[in-house]
Parts: C-alpha cells; structure tokens; sequence
C-alpha cells in the first residue's frame, strides 16, 4: 500500500515538472529552417520576392487583386481554404491559368491550437483533391492557419509531401486589421529583402485596403529591380537549395 502511494506521489512530481510532455513540440522556427522542414524567408542573391495571399478566394476582392497583378506580371501564390475553392471553381482556374501558384491552407480553417494528426491530414488531404479536381495538379506548399506550427504540424505536412510556408515576421502586413493603406505600404517597402515572403489576405471582411496598398507596393518595388515570383519558384533561388532536401525537383 505504502509502496503504490509512494508511486503515485513520484509520478505526480514528473507529471508537474514536466506538464509539455502531454503536448506537441514546439520548437523555435530555426529548428525547422535548417533541417528544410519549413520557411518564413528565403535567401537569395538576386531580388525576389514572393507575394502571398490567404484564405480566399473571394469572389469580391480575388478579381480585383488578380488584375493588378497581371498590370504588372507578377506572379504570387495564394494560399486558398478548400471550402471556398469547391464555391468558386471558375476562379480558381483562372488564378492558375495566369500563372499564380495555389497552396494548401486547409478546408475548413480550423483553430490549429492542439488540433491532432488525423485532423491536419484530413484537413490536407480534403483540399488537396478539391484543387486537384479542378486545376489538374496538387499543390505542395502548406500554411497552418493562424501560423501555428509544431512538431505535430509541420512533420504532418512534411509527411503527406508538403513544404511548410510560413510568412517573412518583418513582411506581416496584418491588412487583415485594416490598419490603415499608408501602414501597409510601409511595412512592406521599408522592410524589403532579398526572398522576403509578404503575408497578404484576399478574404475576411474588407480587403479594399489590402487592393489599394498592392497599387502602390508593385510599382515602386519593381522600380527598385525586385521580380514577384510564386514561393515554389523563390525556394528554388535558396541560396542553399540542398538543406530543401531536394524539394520541388
Ligand atoms: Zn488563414
């Protein structure tokens, strides 16, 4: 009897030493980065940027973005939530057909805070067929929402054959706060760098700021020699494309 208490009392003691042990690993972002396994921002030697989007389309604001992009032969990659691929087909080819990339954001968006292995695969996978069904090709970079990352999540998406695509911190434009276009276009252009990866919405509320603030940010980048590419293209310029594992070829 003494000896089960004795037990029981030690295995408290770990249990309230060791707390993190009942949840996924969580390391710093340079854990990730130098073994390829994820990537806020890509060094290059030449000026390249990628322009990213998340959780449209939208049928409102995805047009208007798409056109501009086209005034300047840009190409971004838009990080799309499969419930809003499956409502807007049309859309989505004609986001490819004009050269952008489509990347994984999951279907449903869910709160990725403790979420489990079997979810983010079901959360991949559902998006990966409905992009697939409708473009003829899946797509192989991945965004957790609300950039939640951990071992669970990123050796998942590692696992089902997917880079992990963070977003540069100092290229975070929170247009999802309408903070404002001169705020926007600020951020962008005073922190430009070699293989920075900007952070855009095109869905949410009203992205009429996030519209107005490209209008002004392309021009004046590409007069500083900068080309927009997708993320795809920008991880093949890394600077040591080997620590990629490969990835992409
Ligand atoms: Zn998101």
């Amino acid at each position: 009897m003494r000896r089960v208490c004795s037990y029981s009392v030690f295995v408290l003691i770990l249990f309230l030493l060791f707390p993190s042990c009942t949840h996924a690993m969580n390391h710093p972002r340079h854990f990730y980065e130098e073994k390829g396994k994820a990537i806020w921002d890509v060094p290059t030697h030449s000026k390249y940027m990628a322009i990213t989007f998340d959780d449209g389309p939208s049928i409102k604001y995805t047009p208007e973005i798409l056109k501009i992009l086209e005034e300047y032969d840009a190409r971004a990659t838009f990080f799309v939530v499969g419930t809003r691929v499956q409502q807007n087909p049309e859309l989505i080819r004609a986001m490819v057909e004009s050269g952008h990339e489509l990347a994984n954001h999951t279907f449903h968006h869910p709160n990725f805070t403790g979420i489990t292995k079997e979810e983010i695969i079901k959360e991949i996978d559902f998006t990966s067929e409905v992009i697939e069904d409708i473009t003829g090709v899946p797509p192989k970079l991945f965004r957790p929402p609300g950039g939640v990352y951990n071992d669970i999540i990123v050796d998942t998406a590692n696992e089902e054959g997917y880079m992990v695509v963070m977003w540069s911190w100092h290229q975070d434009t929170k247009d999802w706060q309408s903070p404002g276009v001169p705020k926007i276009v600020n951020t962008v252009l005073s922190n430009a760098k070699n293989g920075d990866i900007i952070l855009f919405h095109d869905f949410g509320g009203n992205r009429s700021q996030t519209v107005k603030a490209l209008k002004q940010i392309l021009p004046e980048l590409i007069e500083e020699g900068y080309q927009f590419v997708t993320v795809s293209e920008l991880i093949q310029k890394h600077v040591n494309y080997r620590i990629l594992n490969g990835f992409g070829e």
